[in-house]
């Protein structure tokens, strides 16, 4: 049985039992809209992870999951996606509390995507062909894809069911098992996942639960029975993943950071703009990966562009994540929020043009992490604000004279993740958009494709998430000459 009392998580999931803490690192997590308490999490080190990681071995050397069929997976997973649904609303009510992510964009990351991303690797699962016979000069070989192994998983707190879930499902459809361990800053949501799988009845030690810091991540990418490390979180943090998982050859995906460009060409449709700014840029309050912070604009629209803008943010309602009127909620820590206005003042002391916000909290909120939404216009892309991944809502304005000068600066990053292009022109958009070096584009919004795979070049990482091709990273190919 699960641990009484949601906001109380002495507990790690561990080879289908909730293990008990002994003498644990507590973490608190405090409500980002109120600073009130909201539960205390034990924080697992090596050792905790040690065992998960002996009981996600096990059950893949010799439990029934190494032996299951693709179809076996899929009925599992299923199951699974279902228990999930149940507790869907609980779910995303608890991540809004932990991150101040607004409550409709919590039930679509948090609650629904998670299964439906579940449920479409059920499907891929059994729609693959996992074995191959092919000619050889002395008779044939036999192509098999098998299961990569287990899988460290470690995940943000921005969408932290849909970070887990992007990781979990592609490896319980290829077979693998799986030691998951969540941000400090989300860690009771995490849990859920485990009572979802124990009534689905997944076996034990194929998916395992270690809420932790640093201290439990480094001690999954250095454990010798890891075979891949599944990342999404910061560069700074992946490229020491990337180092450390490089000594034991294991496997990375690295989903890290972005400084995307909305690029706004001379023809785009200012309104078509207007209505995109809530997925393209303000998404969780800029705390998402792909937000579009760099706004790229021909010099004559710029002062319309930032009207715009102004108008947009005038309009947004600050507070508390779970009630229906807010737009926007607040940071998910202090340390956060802080890190956000420092970014602020910089922009501040550069002199930048401020249009809207500031690094003095809103007016009225007078607890809660909240960071006014903030505009700068004639931002120079050499700067650190625009080179930065600020994770907030700030927002640099920059101009441009030509459209050649747009592409420089929209590649000018060591960041590849997302951007967008605005014109009445689609042809012209996607030939624009196909000189800019990411891993994703969209042309007139952007949104993502669960169905399509999702990742960053350059410093944004190594790898795809979503789609079938999320499945290869899963997979090992092995050749048997017959
Ligand atoms: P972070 O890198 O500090 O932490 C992410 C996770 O990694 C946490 O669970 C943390 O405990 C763990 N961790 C940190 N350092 C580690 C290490 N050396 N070894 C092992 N584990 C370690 O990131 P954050 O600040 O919590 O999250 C925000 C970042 O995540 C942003 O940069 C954002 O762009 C990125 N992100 C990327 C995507 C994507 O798909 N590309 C999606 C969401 C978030």
């Amino acid at each position: 049985m699960p641990p009484a009392g949601g906001a109380d998580r002495r507990q790690f999931y561990i080879n289908g039992q909730w293990r008990e803490a002994v003498d644990p690192e507590l973490f608190t997590i405090a409500e980002a809209a109120t600073e009130r308490p909201l539960g205390v999490a034990a924080m697992g080190g090596p050792s905790e992870i040690g065992e998960a990681v002996l009981a996600a071995r096990a059950a893949l050397d010799n439990g029934p999951w190494g032996r299951s069929t693709p179809h076996e997976r899929a009925e599992t997973m299923r199951r699974f996606a279902d228990s999930l649904e149940r507790r869907g609303e609980s779910t995303a009510r608890l991540v809004s509390q932990q991150n101040g992510m607004i409550w409709p964009l919590s039930i679509i990351s948090n609650a629904a995507a998670p299964v439906a991303i579940l449920r479409s690797m059920a499907e891929l699962a059994e729609a693959r062909t996992f074995e191959t016979r092919r000619p050889s000069k002395k008779g044939h070989t036999i192509v098999r894809q098998e299961p990569v192994g287990v899988v460290g998983a470690i995940v943000a707190w921005n969408y932290p069911q849909l970070l887990a879930m992007a990781k979990i499902a592609p490896a319980l459809a290829a077979g693998c098992t799986i030691v998951l361990k969540p941000a400090p800053e989300t860690a009771l949501d995490a849990y859920v996942l485990g009572e979802a799988a124990e009534d689905a009845g997944l076996p034990p030690g194929v998916l395992n639960i270690v809420a932790g810091g640093v201290r439990a991540g480094e001690a999954l990418v250095a454990h010798p029975g890891v075979d891949k490390i599944a990342f999404t979180g910061s560069t700074a943090a992946g490229q020491a993943i990337g180092e450390a998982a490089g000594r034991s050859l294991k496997r990375v995906s690295l989903e890290l950071g972005g400084k995307s460009a909305a690029v706004v060409l001379p023809d785009a449709d200012l309104d078509v703009f207007a209505r995109s700014l809530d997925d393209a840029v303000f998404k969780n309050g800029g705390q998402t990966c792909t937000t579009n912070s760099r706004i790229l604009v021909p010099h004559g629209r710029s002062q319309e562009v930032l009207d715009v803008l102004a108008a947009y943010v005038d309009d947004l309602a600050m507070g508390d994540p779970l009630d229906d009127a807010v737009t926007l909620g607040p940071m998910v820590s202090d340390q956060h929020r802080e890190r956000v206005r420092n970014y602020i003042r910089l922009g501040e002391s550069e002199g930048f043009q401020l249009v809207r916000g500031g690094a003095e909290p809103p007016d009225g909120l007078t607890r809660g992490w909240f960071v006014s939404p903030t505009i700068f216009g004639g931002v120079d892309n050499n700067s650190r604000l625009a080179q930065e991944e600020i994770f907030g809502p700030v927002i640099s304005v920059i101009p441009y004279e030509s459209e050649d000068e747009a592409v420089r600066i929209a590649n000018d990053t060591v960041f590849g993740l997302g951007g967008v292009v605005f014109t009445e022109d689609h042809e012209h958009g996607l030939d624009i958009a196909s000189r800019i070096r990411s891993g994703t584009m969209g042309i007139n919004y952007f949104s993502m494709d669960m169905g399509s795979p999702f990742g960053g070049v350059k410093h944004s990482g190594i790898g795809r998430e979503f789609g079938p091709e999320a499945l290869d990273y899963y997979l090992e190919y092995r050749s048997i000459y017959v």
